[in-house]
């Protein structure tokens, strides 16, 4: 095949040729803005999962051929992801998990936390790294600034106030909301140096930067890292949980059964090695080839080139947002800071809901944003300056069955497939917003909150059927 670049990367996403129905009658191209809630699957992925299916059979102890040969793809995935992680192997293990959110669940269960311990994590988290948090020990915010950036002076703040009773620093490598890039190794020097540990929350990081676990004897390691292979070209079910092998050789898994013993007595469990003491029953290995591939393809085109071209369309976004009255970018909006954050742009039109621009965006312009609040409620709230008392009226209001008012901005994010036009028609789309040109009659579902036109009906199965 040919060696899979920047360039031609977008020729090798799996159904990327796809058109897709408008309000018009007509026919679009599918413009995919919303790759930090899933991105499509690259097509070495797709092929690689399909070639492995003629070979696929029982990983671990299956002793014909296709076993044999099954159980070292999934070894041989396991070491692909962690010497992508530059993780020492004999200092980390890498357990699969089913995404981000098992990954933090997990280590949440298995870090010897008491209920007076500190777990610090910022404004800024996906729920999936903050509220396993709250079941496990005190949990306290990290403020964020006026942009949505972290507020070290605050962190600073609080690992010296609670120095002795830190036991985890737990925050995301970026933002899934501004895209903004946390200093995790500087944060790390920092939670070191009062004897916490680090997890980074890597699930829209991995997929655009390279990143290092660090050796465990430099004070800006990574402990634990977490990511999701459905947001880097591989939806095949896998998520990673990279940590330090001393949390996981000490204590019982959180999840228990076949795969995870080397012997079971009736009175007696002697627990297996890892990764396996921690990957409880039949491992997803199709999704570890996958994955694997994927991590592959991404080396092959460059962590750097990715992140250029991503800063490239940021930074092209940024400019023609600039200019356009009536959007209000949430976040750092300068252009010329693209390349010290991610390709995930929040933002707002004047007076139109966020439900309604997403649907416009949608139903006219055959774009995929995503709106809402993202899974960062604290944070969307926070960057809107959403008053206490408001806040009320809308947990009233979702108690009652409706999402009609609830707050939220429209998210568009960037994969290393997207180009330059794809902003333009996004922007187009905006502008026209902006000057309510769109044709549709929208007309709003209470209890979702989302619009539809009126006179549409989705058609799925004319292009899927199950
Ligand atoms: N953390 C962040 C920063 C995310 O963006 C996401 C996904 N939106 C998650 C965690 C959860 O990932 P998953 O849904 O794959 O578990």
């Amino acid at each position: 095949m040919q060696r899979l670049t920047i360039n031609n990367v977008r020729e090798q996403v799996v159904g990327i040729d796809a058109k897709v129905p408008l309000l018009d009658g007509t026919y679009a191209p599918y413009i995919n803005l919303d790759n930090a809630a899933t991105a499509p699957a690259l097509r070495p992925v797709f092929d690689k999962v399909n070639e492995f299916l003629r070979w696929y059979s029982s990983v671990e102890r299956g002793s014909g051929f296709k076993s044999r040969l099954s159980t070292e793809a999934y070894n041989k995935a396991h070491r692909i992801v962690s010497e992508f992680v530059k993780a020492d192997s004999e200092r980390y293990t890498t357990i699969f998990v089913k995404n981000t959110t098992e990954a933090v669940n997990k280590l949440a269960h298995r870090l010897p936390l008491a209920k007076e311990d500190i777990v610090l994590r910022s404004l800024m988290e996906h729920h999936s790294n903050d509220l396993p948090w709250r079941f496990k020990a005190d949990t306290k915010y990290i403020d964020v600034n006026a942009h949505g950036g972290l507020d070290l002076d605050h962190l600073d703040y609080l690992l010296k106030k609670f120095s002795d009773r830190i036991k985890l620093v737990a925050i995301s490598g970026a933002s899934n909301v501004t895209g903004c890039l946390n200093p995790i190794h500087e944060i790390a020097a920092q939670v070191h140096a009062i004897g916490a540990k680090i997890f980074v929350d890597a699930a829209q990081l991995v997929p655009h930067r390279k990143v290092e676990m660090g050796l465990p004897e430099n004070p800006e390691h990574i402990d634990y890292l977490a990511f999701s292979a459905h947001k880097m070209y591989a939806p095949y079910g896998t998520g990673v949980l990279v940590g330090l092998r001393e949390t996981f050789i000490q204590g019982d898994p959180d999840c228990v059964g076949g795969g995870t013993i080397e012997l079971v007595t009736t009175g007696e469990i002697h627990w297996a090695h890892l990764p396996e003491k921690e990957e409880a029953g039949t491992p997803n290995a199709v999704g570890a080839v996958a994955l694997a591939e994927a991590i592959l393809s991404m080396q092959e085109i460059g962590m750097e080139n990715i992140a250029a071209h991503e800063t490239r369309l940021t930074a092209h976004l940024l400019q023609q947002l600039n200019k356009l009255d009536g959007v209000r970018i949430y976040g750092d909006a300068d252009p010329e800071s693209a390349s010290h954050r991610l390709g995930v742009i929040p933002l707002a039109v004047d007076g139109v809901p966020h439900q309604l621009v997403a649907a416009i965006l949608a139903f006219e312009g055959g774009i995929a944003v995503r709106n809402g609040c993202f899974c960062a409620h604290p944070y969307v709230l926070n960057l809107l300056h959403v008053s206490r008392d408001r806040i009320e009226s809308y947990k009233n209001e979702v108690a009652q069955g409706s999402h009609e008012h609830l707050p939220g901005l429209v998210r568009v994010s960037f994969g290393c497939y997207n180009e330059e036009w794809e902003v333009d028609a996004l922007v187009e789309q905006l502008r026209r917003i902006v000057r309510r040109e769109y044709k549709g009659d929208y007309v709003q579902d209470k209890e979702t909150g989302e619009f539809q036109p009126k006179g549409i009906f989705d058609d799925f199965e004319r292009f899927f059927v199950l």
